[in-house]
């Protein structure tokens, strides 16, 4: 398995399978074809039926200048992945220079060429559940060691992660007024911090803070992908509220966000963290999982509690659809993320109840995840033409 850092991205919202990976792309592009004087890109499938929504067209536009063409073909569907994208540049006489088809899988992260990741690197030589636990029990040590003693550098990452999801969450909390784009969806995160002052009711703080995160990433803002931008707003949802009431230190903190860091590496590597790819179950399913497992190394859950932990929180979400409505990372992605925070607290205390022993593996539920995945319609899959995105809704 890669390096956890390749999960947690720190870049710009509101979508890392749209914005990072085609903003990745494009400046990979043009650094190859500096001398080009016109370039023209293709969104396939699922980039193509969402990218509006998702800014996709932007960022190109932004990246490349203004003598470029973005052309939507959501009918064309490349073979590897659904979303996919393909560059052309031109020189001055309008001749074809160079092209380049690539993938954007989710998370960031691009793939060039069948089956081939760009930059995926062996840091972790074990790519299942069962055999970390395995090792981790022989050597009597925990999952966050297990993390430490495959990347000794992790902790000054994951300071710059834990910072920056602090950060977006403050930006959040305080903002008013509407949203881009058509739905003029209001932001509601000061509101639930406001009724969180009145109360001191953590809960509204959890509320609050996912929310804060979710609508910054919505806005376009520098977020954390956990694993996704879509799903941004999960962890720091907990995170923000158990530093600000001083419940764990900063160190704990981080730690925990190493330990959720294996667990969504775990999917990203056997399954997929990909929206287009298996839906939402794949987004916010998977960040559930990784915050649920946050949750439970915070509350001191040993090993096979915090597998538990992560696998009831990714079982219960198995089958979600990515539908957002008119392409937009807002409804149901930001209200969804601030639900799923607790979901995740509910499920870690849930395994904490046990000894740790269950029915369903983790490695099992993401097996489960991928296939339903695959058979889920295209529909359901960020493309915006089925389920929620169908819906009428009251203004
Ligand atoms: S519905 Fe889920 S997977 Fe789809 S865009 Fe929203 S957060 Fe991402």
């Amino acid at each position: 398995m890669d390096s956890i850092k390749k999960l947690y991205r720190i870049g710009n919202g509101p979508s890392s399978s749209h914005t990072m990976g085609p903003k990745k792309a494009a400046d990979i592009f043009l650094a190859k074809n500096k001398d080009a004087k016109s370039f023209k890109v293709n969104l396939y499938g699922s980039l193509a039926s969402t990218g509006k929504g998702h800014l996709t067209d932007k960022v190109i536009l932004d990246t490349l200048g203004k003598n470029t063409t973005v052309s939507f073909l959501p009918d064309v569907i490349k073979p590897f992945h659904h979303n996919a994208l393909e560059f052309f540049s031109y020189d001055l006489e309008g001749k074809l220079m160079d092209r380049w088809l690539v993938y954007s899988i989710g998370g960031g992260e691009i793939v060039d060429g069948a089956n081939k990741y760009s930059d995926d690197q062996e840091v972790y030589k074990l790519n299942c559940m069962a055999d970390i636990l395995k090792y981790c029990e022989d050597k009597n040590i925990s999952l966050y060691d297990y993390v430490l003693e495959n990347e000794e550098d992790i902790m000054s990452y994951l300071d710059q992660v834990f910072t920056q999801m602090i950060s977006c969450v403050e930006g959040g909390l305080v903002k008013e007024g509407t949203l881009p784009g058509p739905l003029h969806v209001n932001r509601r995160a000061k509101v639930a911090y406001n009724k969180y002052i009145e109360t001191k009711d953590i809960d509204k703080l959890i509320f609050a803070s996912a929310l804060a995160a979710s609508e910054e990433n919505a806005n376009g803002e520098v977020v954390v992908t956990a694993p996704t931008c879509g799903s941004c707003g999960v962890i720091p949802g907990i995170l923000y509220a158990y530093f600000r009431r001083g419940l764990y230190t900063k160190k704990e903190l981080i730690e925990g966000l190493a330990v959720a860091g294996l667990i969504g590496n775990l999917v990203k590597h056997n399954a997929s963290i990909s929206g287009a790819e298996v839906g939402c179950q794949g987004e916010v399913g998977v960040a559930c999982a990784m915050a649920s497992s946050m949750d439970a190394y915070l509350h001191k859950a040993t090993n096979k509690q915090i597998e538990y932990a992560a696998e009831i929180a990714l079982e219960h979400h198995l089958g979600m659809t990515c539908d957002p409505v008119l392409g937009y990372v807002q409804i149901p992605c930001i209200e969804r993320n601030a639900l799923s925070s607790k979901t995740a607290i509910d499920c870690s205390e849930y395994a904490r109840m046990t000894d740790g022993q269950h029915y369903v593996s983790l490695d099992s539920v993401i097996q489960s995840m991928a296939q339903t995945g695959k058979d889920l319609k295209e529909a359901y899959k960020e493309t915006s033409l089925g389920g929620l995105a169908k819906t009428t809704l009251n203004k």
